[in-house]
């Protein structure tokens, strides 16, 4: 079966193209279409990218699945409209995905079109990770909650590592870091994602690329109240210019950061050490979550390509159980590895959204179960 498989953002549609059967999987081309204008361009750009090919499947990835979608489903009416609802929630992801799903279905009217969703791994989250200490109808009426999201990448490498062991993520507690433009870290206890560090948005948890991570609310009052910053102003700011961007003043791109880091900036220097805190943090945080852990998991960009960066969130650890190795840790390839043999292992594993996302198209497709 031939899948495309769509991840459109505010100004990049990335596209992958699989063959998959239930018994092999075959990635044919991958591509971005940057600078995207309107999405039906977009796609027939694809199109032209991918040559004549005759697609018999599309899954895209979507942001934001709130509490109307628990697993992958493939789409019909009914479920575009609900994504639509759920705009209001990631008003910066939702209509994209949105966008495409539309522009790929008059352009390929005969195929099956299936949504995978970002929040879908944490619907196992316990109500006391997801609460906020808010007025309750805050939580029950406007549905004020936190629902994580990166939930491919987190399902993709906890799965990973398990089949690499020939188990099952229920065999494990896992703690998996996301470290790439976004970011995230997700505790996984033995198979179930029961606590996660973004929240009712991806803005929630650790110092990203260019958005906050987490801020004392009153921090932000104060800037409406006092500062008479508009809303629409902080939401850019906290999502754009914010984060390694707005520390640094530098760039939003850690490799830029360590060599600015290098040549003397302080300021990106601080940018990495508030980051690689963070992480710390939420290591820490997690451990105490699952009282312990099987395995600690770096993936993303970050998490896979900047093993000083990896050094950096695991020192002082080792009495928690987590030190790295450091020629392993050093290594640039491109396959899981083992990077810390300590009595928490320490793995790096390269993620494969698009692959889990056309695996959940096929299987939607021929009624499989999902993993
Ligand atoms: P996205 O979240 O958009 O998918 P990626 O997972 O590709 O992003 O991660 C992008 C981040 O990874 C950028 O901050 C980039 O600097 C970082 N990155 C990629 N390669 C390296 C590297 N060799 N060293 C340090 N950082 C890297």
């Amino acid at each position: 079966m031939r899948i495309l498989v769509l991840n459109a953002g505010s100004s990049s549609l990335k596209f992958n193209l699989f063959e998959m059967s239930p018994d092999s999987e075959q990635r044919l081309a991958k591509g971005e279409v940057e600078r995207v204008s309107g999405m039906e361009d977009a796609i027939k750009s694809v199109f032209d990218q991918l040559g004549a090919e005759t697609v018999e499947a599309v899954g895209h990835r979507v942001v934001h699945g709130g509490d109307l979608f628990h697993q992958s489903v493939i789409i019909d009416a009914e479920v575009e409209k609900g994504i639509d609802e759920l705009s209001v929630l990631a008003p910066l992801h939702n209509p994209h995905n949105l966008e495409a799903y539309r522009a790929a279905r008059d352009r390929l009217p005969g195929a099956i079109q299936v949504a995978v969703f970002d929040t879908a791994f944490h619907r196992t989250l316990p109500a006391c990770a997801y609460a906020y200490g808010l007025p309750w109808e805050f939580l029950t009426e406007k549905k004020i909650r936190r629902y994580g999201f990166h939930g491919i990448s987190h399902r993709y490498v906890s799965w990973r590592f398990a089949q690499l062991h020939g188990k099952t993520r229920a065999d494990y507690r896992m703690i998996t870091c996301h470290l790439g433009n976004g970011c995230s870290v997700c505790a996984i206890d033995r198979g179930k994602s029961i606590d996660t560090s973004m929240g009712f948005t991806p803005l929630e948890g650790l110092i990203m690329g260019a958005r906050s991570g987490d801020v004392d609310a009153g921090a932000i009052l104060h800037l409406i109240t006092h500062e008479c910053i508009a809303p629409s102003l902080l939401l850019r700011a906290l999502n754009s210019s914010s984060g390694l961007m707005g520390l640094s003043g530098v760039s939003n791109d850690m490799r830029d950061l360590q060599r600015a880091a290098g040549s003397g900036n302080d300021r990106a220097r601080l940018a990495i050490d508030a980051f690689c805190y963070r992480v710390r943090k939420y290591i820490g945080a997690y451990l105490a979550a699952m009282n312990g852990a099987d395995v600690l998991i770096f993936a993303g960009g970050i998490g896979e390509n900047a093993p000083v960066i990896r050094a950096e969130i695991c020192a002082g650890l080792d009495g928690l159980g987590i030190t790295i190795d450091e020629n392993a840790n050093e290594s640039d390839s491109r396959e899981p590895r083992q990077i810390g043999k300590s009595s928490i292992p320490v793995w790096v594993v390269p993620t494969d959204e698009e692959l889990l996302i056309a695996r959940d198209t096929m299987r939607c497709i021929l009624h499989i179960p999902h993993d």
